[in-house]
This record gives structure tokens, C-alpha cells and sequence, in this order.
């Protein structure tokens, strides 16, 4: 008698986010190719990572700090050249 289909005939994957395997289940029938994480923890998380790694590309433009000092030296130029 056949046992029927062996586990290790199933399909797996690597997790994308705990980087650990996991098989084939019947509730990725429809979805299969399109899963890369095994749990929606790790669905969740990999979602929040992505978002992470956006905002830290984003910050390359450097913040004016200088402006105030300008202000200040056009300040002391003003009463230094006021002619009596
Ligand atoms: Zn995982």
C-alpha cells in the first residue's frame, strides 16, 4: 500500500525575512509563486523593513545650518559701517 505523497516531494522555499525554509501548504495553492515569507509575522516584518530601508535612503541632502551665522556677521556689518 502506498503511503501517498512523501513531504519531501512538496515544494519549499526560504523565508525572506528569518531567512529559514518552509514547504508548500494548501493555503498558498493559488498564491504559491508569489509567497517569500513563511508566516504573516514575517510578512508583516519585511513590510516594515522595506519602509525602514526607504526612509534611510531618503536623508542624503544635508540640513542649513549656516544661515543663522550669516545673519548674524550681516548684523554686526550693519553697525560697524553706519557713517555719522
Ligand atoms: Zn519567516
Amino acid at each position: 500500500m502506498p503511503r501517498g505523497v512523501a513531504k519531501e516531494h512538496l515544494p519549499s522555499k526560504i523565508c525572506a525575512t528569518c531567512q529559514r525554509p518552509f514547504t508548500w501548504r494548501k493555503v498558498w495553492e493559488k498564491c504559491w509563486d508569489e509567497v517569500q515569507t513563511c508566516s504573516d509575522r514575517c510578512k508583516s516584518e519585511r513590510k516594515r523593513m522595506k519602509q525602514l530601508a526607504n526612509k534611510g535612503a531618503k536623508q542624503d541632502t544635508p540640513q542649513p545650518v549656516q544661515q543663522q551665522q550669516q545673519q548674524q556677521q550681516q548684523q554686526q556689518q550693519h553697525s560697524t559701517q553706519a557713517d555719522g
